[in-house]
């Protein structure tokens, strides 16, 4: 049996895998015992990676063929691959001609291989002249990308797995990894059971499976993360327990911040944050001495927070995150053995697609578009005369512009936005006005494969080919174990033939920017990486070491890797030395504010969403599996047992649940873990529940018929962590 050695594609640990195939269909899967990230461990999902993909390959899903819609009203045709690119690319040609490059919108994913992302990266900014290019990684981890960079000058998380076994105190916060990270959770559970002095803090409104392993559980209300964190700074400063050798050396802007957290008493957070103000000191004295009993009696051990969508998806995101890089700042915890913030990425490359500055707001090798300097070295990389200052629209600014007739045609590779995003009336009205609608997917039916005027096969995990990065800077090979059924093609494959057909429209007599030879898919897409690799010479996150021999030869590395290098960089910051003009690091001021859509006595319930143990996104993959429905088999709205009670309302009853955004109606569970007046739901089921319908006729979508696209005004990522609404027992017929 042939095996190939590849990566995990759901979460940001980032698993190594061994596949297994008869060289036709892909017949098993087992963790690799030699990659860093797993050591051979597979969670659930992971380790029915198999079982998934052969359905796939019976064909019974995917999509095989393109197909286009001549129009609207009717079904889509099969055509030809060059029929299908021949005509998109007329239409965008067009669109661009009449309306300007603006009129055109690219929305990807955090699926996609860093290969995937380089190649429309530079088709939007480089060929075409429009920055509107971003991706469903806005809606997962653009919220810590701009708190590393407000904070530590660059969006490069500090700290890595293995601190997990070294730290003295752990502090996740907004995060269950038991269900969402559960490898790197079983290395939580390990350190806890090797070493039972290490004390561990969860903070998050609903008492998780990860919570249940803490010594100190925080059940802070939604959206009250930035006082918590303000609080235990005032309590630090109080005791003397910060590093104030640190904060002088290696700091700046510390008196600002000192001045605002003088507010943050623990009285007013325990208020706030409705927390008692013992824990508050406890956790307070844990997060910074490193678990230690006080300053005096141990030296300081270290600090390492968890972190991910509890603090990112917030219209406070930036914020949330700042302040607890803050924390560390203040304590001297980073930089060293066991320390430092890292934040958990969603998605197996929402950090591939930071590298080559896959949002809106970006650059490759973490440039900044704001910055013309880094406009003008992009250019020249590319070869094109410039890169737009016109800053590009992000996730929800995108869907909102197509909704108003701004942007006239959208390409979506591998993500289902009619499903995923906030605010679902909108994203549908966005689908119906845009002229033009592009979607790239391996899957025939999803929410928004339905509005598609051209479909485009794309191949999936087992087929791939290129690298992605996971949460701890580690870029590890993807490698395809079987050919792609159908027609399918690879994302960087459409991406470079779609390019080059737009070349000679919209930049004529000029010598290609994508003259990749394409005769070897393996060659290509390694020449494709190393344009990436060229990209981050002398930046923050240099790999002009790395090579793909390299990877082959010594497994996954993590970034950076400068020429020379014999290996990656296990942590960063050990000299103390930031990524900002003076080196040194910047405390981040920003006061509390509460929830972007707050309760009222109408909407009187929080509705929190997020993900379950054993599905992945909207089940187009884990669906496929019986099995992967028996931990939780259909969407539940949990309920506290006071609120169950007063409603007089039983496990299974159907309830409407409502806001300004929309309506579903859906069974509920008695839920455990949550307070009062708080709601839990899934984000991962789709229309079938749904009382709303688009003009369209088709249902709503899931969660996202009720969250809020209102977002942080410096990340731009929505709060889908917290909306406001009410819930009335559904009346029976
Ligand atoms: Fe895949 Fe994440 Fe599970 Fe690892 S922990 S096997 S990367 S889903």
């Amino acid at each position: 049996m042939p095996e190939t050695r590849s990566t995990c594609p759901y979460c940001g640990v980032g698993c190594g895998v061994i596949i297994e195939s008869d060289g036709v269909q892909i017949t098993g899967v087992r963790g690799d015992p030699d990659h860093p990230a797993n050591g051979g461990r597979l969670c659930t999902k992971g380790s029915t990676l198999h079982l998934t993909a052969a359905p796939v390959h019976a064909q019974q899903s995917r999509l095989l063929q393109p197909l286009r819609r001549f129009d609207r009203a009717s079904a889509p045709q099969p055509v030809s691959w060059d029929a299908a690119l021949d005509d998109v690319a007329g239409r965008m040609a067009q669109i661009h001609a009449n309306h300007g490059p603006d009129a055109l919108g690219f929305y990807l994913s955090g699926q996609l291989l860093t290969e995937d992302y380089y190649v429309f990266n530079k088709l939007a900014k480089g060929l075409l002249g429009t920055n509107n290019l971003d991706t469903n990684s806005r809606l997962c981890m653009s919220s810590a990308v701009a708190g590393y960079k407000a904070t530590l000058g660059a969006d490069a998380p500090p700290a890595c797995y293995e601190d997990i076994d070294l730290a003295g105190c752990m502090f996740i916060v907004g995060s269950n990894m038991a269900w969402a990270h559960p490898i790197l959770f079983r290395r939580v559970e390990e350190a806890k059971a090797r070493n039972p002095a290490l004390k561990i803090i969860v903070a998050d409104p609903r008492k998780t499976e990860t919570a249940e392993l803490a010594d100190l559980y925080l059940p802070l209300l939604p959206g009250s993360d930035v006082m918590l964190f303000h609080s235990l700074l005032h309590i630090m400063l109080w005791e003397g327990w910060t590093d104030n050798a640190f904060i002088v050396q290696h700091t700046s802007g510390f008196a600002a911040l000192k001045e605002l957290v003088r507010e943050a008493t623990p009285e007013k957070a325990s208020a706030i944050c409705g927390l008692p103000t013992e824990d508050l000191y406890k956790a307070a004295r844990w997060m910074a001495l490193g678990g230690a009993h006080s300053a005096d009696s141990a030296p300081r051990q270290p600090t390492l927070s968890l972190y991910c969508q509890g603090l990112n998806q917030s219209a406070s995101g930036t914020a949330n995150n700042a302040a607890l890089i803050n924390l560390h700042l203040a304590t001297g915890q980073i930089g060293k053995p066991g320390a430092g913030p890292l934040s958990l990425t969603g998605q197996p490359n929402a950090m591939g697609g930071r590298e080559v500055g896959g949002l809106s707001n970006l650059l490759s090798a973490h440039r900044d578009m704001a910055n013309p300097l880094h406009r003008e070295e992009v250019a020249q990389l590319w070869g094109v005369e410039t890169i737009p200052s016109t800053p590009g629209k992000s996730a929800i600014e995108m869907f909102e512009a197509a909704a108003d007739g701004q942007i006239k045609a959208l390409w979506i590779a591998c993500t289902n936005p009619a499903q995923s995003m906030p605010d679902q009336a909108m994203v549908r009205r966005a689908l119906e006005r845009a002229e033009l609608v592009v979607v790239q997917e391996a899957f025939a039916a999803t929410e928004t494969t339905a509005y598609a005027d051209c479909l485009l096969p794309a191949t999936t995990w087992g087929e791939k080919l290129g690298t992605v990065t996971n949460s701890e800077r580690r870029i590890s090979r993807v490698r395809a174990a079987v050919t792609a059924p159908g027609l399918a093609r690879h994302d960087w494959q459409i991406g470079v033939q779609l390019a080059r057909r737009l070349e000679p429209l919209v930049r004529p007599r000029k010598p290609s920017l994508f003259g990749y030879d394409m005769s070897r898919a393996e060659a290509a897409a390694e020449a494709i990486w190393n344009e990436h690799r060229e990209s981050t010479r002398g930046r923050d996150l240099d790999i002009t070491g790395l090579s793909w021999q390299m990877l082959e030869e010594k497994g996954p590395q993590q970034w950076p890797v400068p020429s020379g290098a014999a290996q990656g960089t296990q942590r960063l910051y050990t000299d103390g030395r930031f990524v900002t003009d003076d080196g040194r690091a910047r405390f981040d001021a920003q006061p509390w504010k509460p929830v972007a859509v707050q309760r009222d006595a109408r909407h009187p319930f929080s509705l929190n969403t997020g993900r379950l143990r054993d599905q992945w996104h909207g089940m187009t993959r884990t669906g496929q599996l019986g099995r992967l429905f028996a931990h939780v088999s259909e969407p539940q709205l949990q309920v506290h047992p006071q609120d169950m009670q007063r409603l007089q309302l039983r496990d299974g009853d159907l309830v409407h649940v409502s806001n300004r955004y929309g309506a579903i109606v859906l069974p509920v569970q008695t839920g455990s873990g949550l307070q009062p007046a708080q709601l839990y739901l899934p984000m991962h089921w789709g229309g079938m529940y749904l009382s709303g319908r688009s003009s369209k006729g088709q249902r709503l979508a899931g969660v996202n018929a009720l969250t809020t696209p209102e977002f942080c005004p410096r990340s731009k990522q929505p709060e889908l962590k917290h909306v406001a609404v009410r819930l009335l027992k559904a009346e029976m017929p």
